[in-house]
């Protein structure tokens, strides 16, 4: 996983030489407000093509949510309840030492 990481990462700077070479050369070839519009154009095709290549090698539509992990979106396992008569910590709807439904999230 650390290895994929690493690629990304280097995906990613590579990328960006790229889109930034491509940038200057467009400045300099075009006139000005026409090279904006030219960069800016570039960069969302370039921008869909990397998201569509991505996601193709990760094996799924995760969009912005693909480096999130699904512990890290739903898990609770940094998140501990306690109860808010008695202040025991559990993990069910209601305490398991006095029955009260009332929690309280803490870390
Ligand atoms: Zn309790």
């Amino acid at each position: 996983m650390s290895a994929n990481n690493k690629q990304f990462l280097f995906n990613q700077i590579i990328w960006m030489g790229i889109s930034i070479g491509i940038s200057l050369a467009i400045s300099v070839i075009l006139p000005f407000p026409i090279s904006l519009l030219a960069i800016i154009g570039i960069f969302i095709l370039l921008n869909y093509y990397m998201r569509k290549r991505m996601m193709r090698r990760m094996g799924m539509g995760g969009g912005m949510f693909g480096s999130m992990s699904p512990s890290s979106m739903f898990g609770d396992s940094s998140l501990k309840y306690y109860c808010m008569s008695c202040g025991t910590q559990h993990k069910q709807a209601a305490c398991p030492k006095c029955g009260s439904k009332m929690k309280r999230v803490g870390s």
